[in-house]
């Protein structure tokens, strides 16, 4: 079993809905058929959109990534694909993200500054700025989007388990609040 990296560039053929927080309604669904394709297929890797343009990049068992690749290059949501990285891998380098999502992030404007690009234009990527496109998937800290079964997303960052300290938070804002009100029942 030999396992390979793969990287491309893309541009979006449909018109980005404006949302104010979360992932772009297109995306959000081309993220839920990755992530579920992908883990059962052990790939692993990031999608990174913004300013109409993704850069995606995938590692794992080579037949999986090409499979896979193949059908990515048939789906009519983007076009002029530019393959950036195909080429073998010795280990695995990702953690275990069936495809982690980065949005427009400050890490990725800071490195737009830094490489003194005015825009997000991975087909244009040296291959040194393709590496650190993927160093910054690997070690982007982002929150990620929830992205429903039927598409929709879970809205923002919004944590799906509420942690004990907001339970505890939560539980003592009821007390007050019951209390205020049977003080101002008693009140009237
Ligand atoms: P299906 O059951 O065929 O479709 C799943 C959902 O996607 C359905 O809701 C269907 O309506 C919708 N859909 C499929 N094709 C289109 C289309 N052309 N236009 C609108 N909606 C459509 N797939 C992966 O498995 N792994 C990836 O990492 C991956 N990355 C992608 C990155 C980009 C930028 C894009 C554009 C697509 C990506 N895809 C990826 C999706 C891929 O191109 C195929 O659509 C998908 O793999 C088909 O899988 P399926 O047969 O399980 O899904």
């Amino acid at each position: 079993m030999s396992l390979m990296r793969l990287a491309y560039a893309s541009e979006a053929t449909f018109e980005a809905k404006p949302v104010e927080k979360g992932v772009e309604p297109h995306v959000a669904r081309i993220l839920m058929t990755s992530r579920k394709n992908n883990a059962k297929d052990q790939l692993v890797g990031g999608l990174y959109y913004g300013n109409d343009r993704f850069f995606q990049y995938l590692e794992g068992e080579e037949d999986a990534v090409r499979r896979t690749y193949d059908r990515i290059l048939k789906d009519d949501r983007h076009r002029n694909i530019v393959t950036l990285i195909e080429e073998p891998l010795k280990s695995r380098t990702f953690s275990n993200w069936s495809m982690k999502y980065v949005p427009l992030s400050r890490d990725v404007r800071a490195f737009l500054d830094d490489q003194g690009l005015e825009s997000f234009d991975p087909a244009a990527f040296t291959s040194e700025q393709c590496e650190k496109m993927i160093e910054l998937v690997r070690n982007s800290s982002q929150e990620q989007n929830l992205v429903n079964r039927d598409g929709s997303e879970s809205v923002g960052d919004a944590p799906q388990v509420l942690s004990s300290g907001m339970k505890t938070g939560l539980i003592v804002a009821g007390v007050v609040l019951v209390g205020a009100l049977v003080i101002g029942g008693t009140m009237l």
